[in-house]
């Protein structure tokens, strides 16, 4: 029998000295402190936020950890100088900051830089900063380690410079926009707000209802731990090369049928009127290539799938305000069917996470994440989280896969000082 693997996570003192190591090793120098920003995981959700709809993430208890000190108080001769315990081969990565813009770094220092970038274009007094990064976030399993990294460079950068964004949810939504543009813009990773929110606006204990037409958030109570409950991750450690592409065809798909609808988004439809809705839309092959809109049950799917899903990120809600977190396993469940059927981004290795951990007793389970790989979650009685993890490690093992890793989550702090 194969036994599943463990991702541990780090305590907050764990983080602080391993980066205070770093930092002082690379810098032979005390960094002014230390921040931290968690990955997450989305409980709901899905392929929902450039449709203007409702998420539902949780911060996990794995961090990135920032040991930094600043180096300068002005932007004219601010230096960024970075390392990572993840990108060791890597070494020191060094740039004025005046030179750092779109197209001008690759690799992992465009999601710490372009937080400074970021910043600096949204006005804020940012200087020069030495900053080492150590992290027990996985990477590239969907639980966004670039967020976690972006978000705790972006509090280590307020604490720095004195910047008071960190304070209220008002300035950490700055915060998060200078993330996003920094992933968006610097990086050149086309994705959503999800993960920057999450890491810097969810509070301990509650999953954050994230709105995606307006940016408004509602932070609901998420403690499984007092019904007996825990919430198992499995990163499949899959990654199928055609998530780019999908994804692409996904929105464009999208983008067509709110057009043909006359919506500004797919949010607008009525679940109640979704049939006759759907009953509306034409093939589209008016210039252009994208297969799906050609086939119009493929596009009903795309959009039963976007409609359904945003009233099940509602009745979830609805469970966890009436205290009734025992029960929200069935919509994992729904979940996880329209995204595997109806908008066909779900894979072998996700499905058989799911149904092994359900086989084993989950109360429920789905992919999260944008698919094609990536994560899984499933809720579990405590008791039983390692008699889950042991069968899908079993079931994995069996068909020949990649074993998987295991986590479990439990609604964490947001991005902080942490030493
Ligand atoms: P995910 O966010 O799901 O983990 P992404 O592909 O969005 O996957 O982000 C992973 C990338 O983020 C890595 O390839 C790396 O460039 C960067 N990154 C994340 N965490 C770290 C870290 N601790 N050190 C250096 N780079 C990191
Ligand atoms: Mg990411």
């Amino acid at each position: 029998a194969v036994g599943p693997a463990w991702v541990r996570a780090w305590d907050a003192s764990e983080g602080a000295e391993r980066a205070t190591a770093a930092f002082r090793a690379r810098f032979d120098a005390e960094p002014d402190g230390v921040w931290s920003a968690p990955g997450r995981v989305n409980l709901i959700g899905e392929h929902t936020d450039y449709n203007g709809g409702l998420c539902l993430p949780i911060n996990l208890l794995h961090r990135t950890y920032v040991a930094a000190r600043a180096t300068s108080e002005t932007l004219s001769d601010a230096v960024v100088n970075l390392a990572s315990a993840q990108e060791a081969a890597a070494g020191l990565w060094s740039a004025r900051l005046t030179e750092v813009s779109p197209g001008t770094v690759s690799g992992w220092p465009a999601y710490a830089a372009g937080v400074a970038w970021a910043l600096a274009r949204a006005g804020h007094a940012v200087g020069g900063v030495d900053a080492v990064v150590d992290s027990c976030v996985p990477y590239g399993s969907g639980l966004s380690s670039s967020a976690a990294l972006e978000c705790a460079v972006a509090v280590a950068l307020d604490g720095l410079f004195d910047l008071g964004l960190g304070a209220d949810d008002a300035g950490r939504t700055q915060l998060a926009d200078a993330c996003i543009r920094a992933e968006n813009e610097i990086a050149g990773a086309a994705t959503g707000g999800m993960d920057q929110s999450s890491s810097l606006r969810a509070q301990a204990g509650h999953a954050l209802l994230l709105d995606c037409l307006d940016g408004s958030v509602r932070h609901i109570p998420f403690d499984l731990a007092t019904d007996g409950l825990a919430l198992l991750v499995v990163d499949t450690r899959a990654e199928h090369q055609l998530a780019d592409g999908q994804y692409a065809a996904r929105r464009t798909t999208c983008d067509a049928a709110a057009a043909q609808l006359e919506l500004g988004t797919l949010r607008e439809i009525d679940p109640g009127t979704l049939e006759a809705t759907l009953a509306r839309l034409a093939p589209d092959d008016a210039g252009t290539q994208d297969i799906e809109t050609q086939d119009v049950e493929t596009m009903r799917r795309r959009v039963r799938h976007v409609v359904t899903e945003i009233a099940r990120v509602r009745e979830l809600v609805g469970l966890l305000d009436a205290g009734r977190a025992r029960e929200i396993g069935p919509i994992l469940d729904a979940s996880h069917a329209s995204l595997r059927d109806d908008y066909e981004v779900s894979c072998l290795e996700l499905d058989l996470a799911v149904e092994a951990a359900r086989a084993a007793g989950a109360l429920g389970a789905r992919m999260t994440g944008g698919g094609f790989g990536g994560s899984a979650i499933a809720l579990v009685e405590r008791a039983r989280v390692d008699a889950v993890a042991a069968a899908v490690a079993a079931a994995f093992a069996a068909q020949g896969l990649t074993p998987p890793a295991f986590l479990v989550a439990a609604a964490s702090a947001p991005a902080a000082r942490t030493a």
